[in-house]
C-alpha cells in the first residue's frame, strides 16, 4: 500500500509550455525555481525544453548549478544572489546572472572567472523588491556599459517584475510598463543593446500582450495552474500535479464523537471516518483544518478536525470503503477532485504556496 505520493504529469507540463509559447509568440523563459514549484526541477526542465522553452530561470545560483548537474546545457537565468556569493563557476557554466546594483556589478567584476560574465540588469519599476530604483538607473547603466567595454561581461538582458499582473485593470500595470519603457530608453542611451527585454510573468504573458517584449518568464501557468483565477481567460492549462494517498483505516463514529486535536469537530450523526496518511509534514496546510476536501474513490469528501503532522481524517458519510481505497488530496479537475486552487481558496492562500509546500516524506513520481 502507498502511504502518500506526488505524481507529476510531464505531458501536462509539455502541453502548457507549448500552448503558452504559441500564445505569446516571443521567447519562453520557463521558471523552474523552488524545485519547479514542487514539481521536480530537473525533470520539469527537460520537459520544458522539449516543449520549446528557449530559456529556464531559477532564483539561486545553487539551483542553476543543479540544473547543469542534471544535464541542462541551455540558457539559464538566475536572479537572487546575496553579497559575497561565489560567481566564478557559474560564470564559466554560461549562466546568466542578474545584477540589481552597481555594488553587485562590482562583485561580478571581481569574480575573475577567466571568461566574460553574462549579466542581465534588473530594474525596479514599482514592485519595491530587488532591482535598481529609478534614481540609480543612469549610474547603474553607465557601470554596466563600462564593464561591457572593459570585457568583464556582456549585458544580455534588462528586465523587471510586475506587482499586480493578476489584476489586469490595476493601474500599477500601466505605470510599471511605462517605467520599464523609460528604463529601456535610458539603457539604450547608455549604449546598452541587450537582446532580451522582459517584464511579464504568467498572468501578464496571458493577459497583457503589450508586456511580452522579447521574452516572458512563465512559472505558475507552466504547471497548469491559473495565474489569474478571478479573470475569465479560457487558456487551456492542465494541472500537472496530483497528490494522492490510500485510505489507511476506516472506522465508525457515533453522534457526539469528536475527532483530532482540540476536538474541533464533533459528529452530529453517526458516520464513518477514514484516515489518510498525509499531514502538515507532507504540506497539508493546518489552515485548511475543517475546510479542505479530497476525493475518495472519485467522490468529494470533507476533511474533519484538525490537520495532524502525519495524517488527516476524511468524513466518509457512512460508507465503508476498504483500506487501500484511492484518495486524491488535490489534482486536475474531474472525478470529484479538489484542485490546488480549491485548496488555496479554502486556506486563504495562493496555489503557488500549496504546490511548492507539498513534499516532506512523500515520494514524487513523474509520469
Ligand atoms: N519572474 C520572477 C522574478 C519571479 O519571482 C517569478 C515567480 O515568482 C516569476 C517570474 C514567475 O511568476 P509566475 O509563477 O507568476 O509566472
Amino acid at each position: 500500500m502507498t502511504r502518500a505520493e506526488i505524481v507529476v504529469d510531464l505531458a501536462a507540463i509539455r502541453h502548457n509550455v507549448r500552448l503558452l509559447r504559441e500564445l505569446v509568440g516571443t521567447t519562453m523563459i520557463t521558471v523552474v525555481k523552488a524545485d519547479a514549484y514542487g514539481h521536480g526541477m530537473v525533470e520539469v526542465a527537460r520537459a520544458a525544453r522539449d516543449a520549446g522553452a528557449e530559456w529556464l530561470a531559477v532564483a539561486t545560483l545553487d539551483e542553476a548549478r543543479a540544473l547543469r548537474a542534471g544535464g541542462d546545457t541551455g540558457p539559464v537565468l538566475t536572479w537572487l544572489t546575496v553579497p559575497g556569493e561565489r560567481y566564478d563557476d557559474v560564470v564559466r557554466a554560461g549562466i546568466d546572472l542578474t545584477a540589481y546594483s552597481v555594488a553587485e556589478l562590482d562583485e561580478i567584476a571581481a569574480a575573475d572567472a577567466g571568461v566574460p560574465a553574462r549579466v542581465q540588469l534588473k530594474v525596479d519599476t514599482g514592485l519595491g523588491r530587488g532591482g535598481a530604483i529609478r534614481a540609480d538607473w543612469e549610474r547603474f547603466f553607465a557601470r554596466a556599459r563600462a564593464g561591457e567595454e572593459a570585457g568583464a561581461w556582456t549585458v544580455t538582458g534588462i528586465w523587471s517584475h510586475l506587482a499586480c499582473a493578476d489584476e489586469p485593470d490595476h493601474p500599477a500595470n500601466d505605470a510599471q510598463q511605462a517605467a520599464f519603457d523609460d528604463a529601456l530608453a535610458l539603457a539604450a542611451a547608455a549604449g546598452l543593446r541587450p537582446a532580451l527585454r522582459h517584464l511579464a510573468n504568467s498572468a501578464a504573458a496571458i493577459l497583457r500582450p503589450g508586456a511580452r517584449y522579447d521574452a516572458v518568464r512563465v512559472g505558475l501557468a507552466s504547471y497548469g495552474l491559473d495565474p489569474a483565477p478571478s479573470v475569465e481567460h479560457g487558456t487551456d492549462l492542465r494541472p500537472a500535479m496530483t497528490v494522492r494517498a490510500e485510505l489507511a483505516l476506516v472506522k465508525h463514529l457515533a453522534a457526539g464523537d469528536s475527532v483530532s486535536y482540540g476536538h474541533t469537530w464533533t459528529a452530529a450523526a453517526p458516520t464513518t471516518i477514514g484516515l489518510v496518511p498525509a499531514g502538515y509534514a507532507e504540506g497539508v496546510p493546518v489552515a485548511g483544518s475543517g475546510r479542505l476536501e479530497v476525493a475518495v474513490d472519485g467522490t468529494r469528501r470533507p476533511l474533519r478536525g484538525r490537520v495532524c503532522m502525519d495524517q488527516v481524517l476524511v468524513d466518509l458519510g457512512g460508507d465503508e470503503p476498504p483500506a487501500g481505497t484511492d484518495v486524491v488530496l488535490f489534482g486536475p479537475p474531474g472525478e470529484g477532485r479538489a484542485t490546488a486552487q480549491d485548496w488555496a481558496e479554502a486556506c486563504g492562500t495562493i496555489s503557488y504556496e500549496i504546490v511548492t509546500r507539498v513534499g516532506g516524506r512523500m515520494p514524487r513520481r513523474h509520469v
